[in-house]
């Protein structure tokens, strides 16, 4: 089986768009996604109703997705992300609000060696940053591969005999062979709002036949969703912040 694997694609519909013609149809089975469908960009419609049309296997809710449909009263947010989660909600259909409001908390077990969650596998809105979180969120997965999003920062953390290894993707096409006897922890990245000062986006597919996991980044039209934004209204730091990946 292959899968694509999205995370935190924060209705930036053309950092999506590009990662689907990267990977078209045929070139994965299913869609995954770990969470923030939406939140900072312009288009949370635009981009909810293109992953639904792909029938992902696998879609599990992030902050933003929560704050968005009012699960959650974006306290623990800033000023400029509840800004954008209000502009959000007003500006979501009812049927897209309803679509996030029922998503899935993680984790969630894909298949004998995946699972996925947006935080942590221990609580989906705890941020893995270091190696005392990643010990944590590796003793508490099920599976040999855990992936994750919500810090926006692609890295690879894997256990092997007890000892933990923590490694920042440096290549555009960082491949990840699974072996027996060690335990990953994966940040795949952002689509729509990479924060690695590598503003291309950045996801993720996996086959199960390798088993292999490949650390993608693409280029897309930064101006393009930029202009959206200021558009929209949002936030002029949220255009920027685009152009430089932080
Ligand atoms: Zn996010």
């Amino acid at each position: 089986m292959r899968y694509l694997i999205l995370s935190d694609i924060h209705a930036n519909l053309e950092a999506l768009e590009a990662v689907l013609a990267e990977s078209p149809a045929g070139t994965y089975d299913r869609l995954i996604v770990l969470g923030d469908l939406v939140g900072y960009g312009a288009d949370p419609n635009a981009v909810i109703d293109r992953v639904r049309a792909l029938n992902p296997l696998a879609v599990i809710r992030g902050n933003h997705d929560k704050a968005a449909c009012g699960l959650d009263d974006g306290s623990s947010f800033n000023q400029i992300a509840r800004f954008a989660a209000s502009w959000t909600n007003d500006t979501l259909t009812p049927d897209n609000r309803q679509y996030l409001r029922d998503l899935p908390h993680g984790p969630v077990l894909i298949d004998d060696h995946v699972e996925i969650c947006h935080g942590s596998p221990f609580d989906e809105d705890h941020y893995i940053f270091d190696g005392n979180d990643a010990r944590r969120a590796l003793d508490s997965s099920e599976r040999v591969l855990c992936l994750f999003g919500h810090t926006h920062l692609p890295v690879i953390f894997f256990d092997e005999a007890g000892h933990l290894t923590g490694m920042i993707p440096e290549i555009s096409h960082q491949q990840l062979h699974l072996r027996n006897g060690v335990r990953f922890l994966v940040n795949v990245g952002s689509v729509g709002q990479p924060r690695d000062g590598d503003p291309r986006a950045g996801y993720a597919t996996y086959d199960s036949a390798g088993p292999t996991l490949v650390l993608h980044r693409m280029e897309y039209p930064v101006e393009v969703a930029q202009r959206k934004i200021m558009a929209a209204g949002l936030p002029q730091t949220l255009a920027n912040r685009l152009a430089i990946g932080r």
